[in-house]
C-alpha cells in the first residue's frame, strides 16, 4: 500500500520500509539534536532518551544520523521498493 500526506505534495511512502532507524539507548545523552533536525517529527524524548516515534513519513534525509554527537543512531535504508519516493526521481 501507499502512503501520501496534505503537506508533502508530489512525494509518497510505500509501506513495509519497518523500522529501518533505531537509536541505541546506551549511547544516547537526550540532547534532542535529532528531535531538532527531523521535519519529519520522527523522534520524541521520552525518559531523557530519544526514541523513534515513527517512521511513516521519513524522507531517509539521514540529517538524525549525522547530527548525533554520540553515534547513538543506527541507520539504515530500508528494503528496496519501500519507503519514500518522489514525482522528481
Ligand atoms: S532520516 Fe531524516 S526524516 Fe528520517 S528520521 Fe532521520 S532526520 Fe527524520
Ligand atoms: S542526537 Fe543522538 S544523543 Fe542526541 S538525543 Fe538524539 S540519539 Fe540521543
Amino acid at each position: 500500500m501507499v502512503r501520501t500526506y496534505e503537506e508533502f505534495p508530489g512525494v509518497e511512502w510505500v509501506e513495509g520500509a519497518g523500522r529501518f532507524i533505531r537509536v541505541i539507548e546506551e549511547k544516547c545523552d537526550g540532547c534532542a539534536n535529532c528531535v531538532k533536525v527531523c521535519l519529519a517529527d520522527c523522534y520524541e524524548i521520552s525518559g531523557k532518551k530519544a526514541r523513534v516515534r515513527n517512521l511513516d513519513k521519513c524522507m531517509e534525509c539521514a540529517s538524525c544520523w549525522y547530527v548525533c554527537p554520540r553515534d547513538a543512531i543506527a541507520f539504515s535504508w530500508p528494503p528496496g521498493g519501500t519507503g519514500f519516493r518522489t514525482d522528481w526521481g
